[in-house]
């Protein structure tokens, strides 16, 4: 659990070290549609971090055993890069990454209209190219977008964004430097439309106000995350659109 540490401060002049307010948002960047052999694909940029999401399928499951006869099976896989990270991380699965699958999964089957397809997989891979803290919300936000990029039917987009305390303050959105020396880190993912929070977890402490403002705080940027991630999905299509009738 952090402790926040307390060493460092993160907070100078009503500013956090990289200049931002409280309650902004690192700089994002999505491109829909990055890798040929994907059915989906989606490069997402956070601030520092750097992910790119494959989509496969819905193709026949294997091993067939673990066919579901009524509907599709998600499988997620998010991978960290040995080069993602200042010291370099030991390649392979470890029990972080088998969490943030599992728990990225969760965030995302409610959307997933799986019951069309029975007995196949929907194979989503994260790749973690680049990572400053809120790498598992980076990666749900580019595997939503990859799975509507593979024309996979979905409820809506699933939209994700930590929130956390440092100084003794809630802020959105923290970085490494914020995770690792902060108090609190609050990653949460929703269905923006309706407001529907698919994953909610924390690491460290809020208090029950603290809690309260900081969700909001989260399910407020998630609307705005939502924007974008649905604004780069037209501008993929309406650019494909465009090249056909030329
Ligand atoms: N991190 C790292 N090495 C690791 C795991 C994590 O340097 O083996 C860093 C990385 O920058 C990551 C951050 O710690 O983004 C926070 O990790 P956390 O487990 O909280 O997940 P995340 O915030 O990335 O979803």
């Amino acid at each position: 659990m952090k402790e926040g540490k307390g060493e460092i401060e993160l907070i100078k002049e009503g500013k956090r070290l990289d200049g931002r307010g409280f309650e902004e948002l690192r700089p994002i960047k999505i491109e829909v549609g990055v890798l040929k052999r994907a059915d989906g694909s989606c490069y997402f940029e956070l601030g520092g971090n750097k992910v790119i999401a494959a989509v496969y399928g819905p193709r026949e499951m294997h091993p067939r055993h673990a066919q579901d006869a009524k509907m599709a099976v998600v499988r997620y896989r998010y991978n960290m890069a040995p080069f993602s990270v200042d010291d370099r991380k030991r390649p392979g699965p470890d029990r972080r990454s088998v969490e943030i699958s599992k728990v990225s999964r969760e965030a995302l089957d409610p959307v997933v209209m799986r019951e069309y397809y029975p007995k196949t997989s929907i194979d989503v891979y994260v790749e973690v190219l680049q990572s400053d803290a809120g790498t598992r919300t980076a990666g749900i936000n580019a595997a939503s977008v990859a799975l509507a990029d593979a024309g996979i039917p979905m409820k809506d987009l699933v939209s994700s964004v930590a929130v956390g305390k440092i100084d003794g303050e809630v802020v959105l959105d923290l970085d490494a430097m914020e995770d690792n020396n902060g108090e609190a880190d609050m990653p949460v993912a929703m269905v923006a439309r309706t407001n529907t929070i698919t994953l909610l977890q924390m690491d460290g402490r809020f208090e029950k106000e603290e809690f309260e403002r900081g969700l909001k705080l989260a399910m407020s940027a998630c609307h705005k995350i939502y924007e974008l991630q649905r604004a780069a999905l037209i501008d993929r299509y309406s650019e494909s659109v465009g090249e056909g009738e030329e």
